[in-house]
Order: C-alpha cells, then sequence, then structure tokens
C-alpha cells in the first residue's frame, strides 16, 4: 500500500490464483476479506483499475469518502480481497484518428493513470506527460 495524499491510498494486489485480464479505464467489484478492518469487510465497492493491463500487479487507488474506503486507508499488508469484474468500458480502446486531451482531476484520474501507463508500450507517440 502506498500514500498518495492525506485521504488517498494505492493498494497494490497480486493474484493469488490466475491474473485478472482487463484494459485501461475498466473498473472492478472490491471485496475485503480482513476481519480486522473497521468497517466493509465482505462489501463489495466499485473502484478502477489504475494500473496498465499489462503491469505484474494491480494497482487501485481509494480516496477516504465514507466508512468503507476509510477502513481500507489503513489496511495490513498481506490482507484478502476478493475482485470480481472487469467491467466498463470508459476509454476507447483503438487509436483515435485525432489528437485528444485528456482531463481528469482527483480520485477521477484513475482511468487516464492506467492509459498513460500502458502508452509507452504500446510504442506509438504521444505527448502525455510522464
Ligand atoms: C465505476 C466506478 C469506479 C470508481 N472508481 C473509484 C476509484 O478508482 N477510486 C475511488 O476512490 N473511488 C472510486 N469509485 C467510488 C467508490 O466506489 C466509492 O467511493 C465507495 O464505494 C465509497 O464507499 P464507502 O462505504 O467508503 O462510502 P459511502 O458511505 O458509500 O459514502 C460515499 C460518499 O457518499 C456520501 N453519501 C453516502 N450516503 C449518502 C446519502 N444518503 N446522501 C448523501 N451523500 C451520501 C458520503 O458522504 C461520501 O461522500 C468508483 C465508483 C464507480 C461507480
Amino acid at each position: 500500500m502506498h500514500r498518495l495524499a492525506r485521504d488517498v491510498v494505492e493498494l497494490e494486489l497480486a493474484p493469488e490464483d490466475r491474473p485478472l485480464i482487463h484494459e485501461a479505464g475498466q473498473f472492478v467489484y472490491l471485496t475485503p476479506r480482513d476481519g480486522t478492518l473497521q468497517a466493509g469487510c465482505g462489501e463489495e465497492h466499485p473502484y478502477t483499475l489504475a494500473s496498465a493491463p499489462q503491469a505484474s500487479h494491480l494497482r487501485i487507488g481509494i480516496k477516504d469518502l465514507g466508512d468503507a474506503s476509510h477502513a481500507l486507508q489503513t489496511v495490513a499488508p498481506g490482507s484478502r480481497v476478493e475482485l470480481e469484474g472487469p467491467y466498463g468500458g470508459f476509454l476507447p480502446q483503438h487509436p483515435p484518428r485525432r489528437n485528444v486531451l485528456w482531463l481528469g482531476g482527483g480520485i477521477g484520474i484513475t482511468p487516464s493513470s492506467a492509459r498513460r501507463e500502458a502508452l509507452p508500450r504500446a510504442r506509438r507517440p504521444t505527448d502525455a506527460p510522464t
């Protein structure tokens, strides 16, 4: 787990079984299975996958907005979570014909993070800042 801001942590998840195949911009339902959590154990909440599809570990940025997301701010390393998904298609998966400008802010930046991380690996020219 990495703290990205006062009220945002990033969880890094390693698969126990088979890796989850996803596209940039998709989300999962995350269900914590850690009974020591103050709240949210066994509760599913939607979160965007912020890591690139090719990354070996999944990363999810979680903003402290309510009881379940607050509890995850201090989740213990090694805790187990279950993921269901991926779902959604926030970003187009084919290269656009024209230049595009991405605007993102706050925790809403997570779909763009996944796509930006994937771009250099796709070896396409881009002006995206790194
Ligand atoms: C597709 C999708 C992707 C998402 N991706 C991310 C992500 O990458 N990162 C992330 O941090 N979040 C993401 N979210 C949001 C995330 O799912 C929620 O922040 C999380 O489920 C909140 O759960 P909670 O129990 O902590 O908070 P809740 O207790 O559910 O509260 C969340 C917010 O709603 C307000 N609220 C709750 N009940 C009421 C009410 N009755 N009236 C008014 N306001 C109320 C609370 O004050 C708080 O601000 C995503 C949501 C969706 C739908």
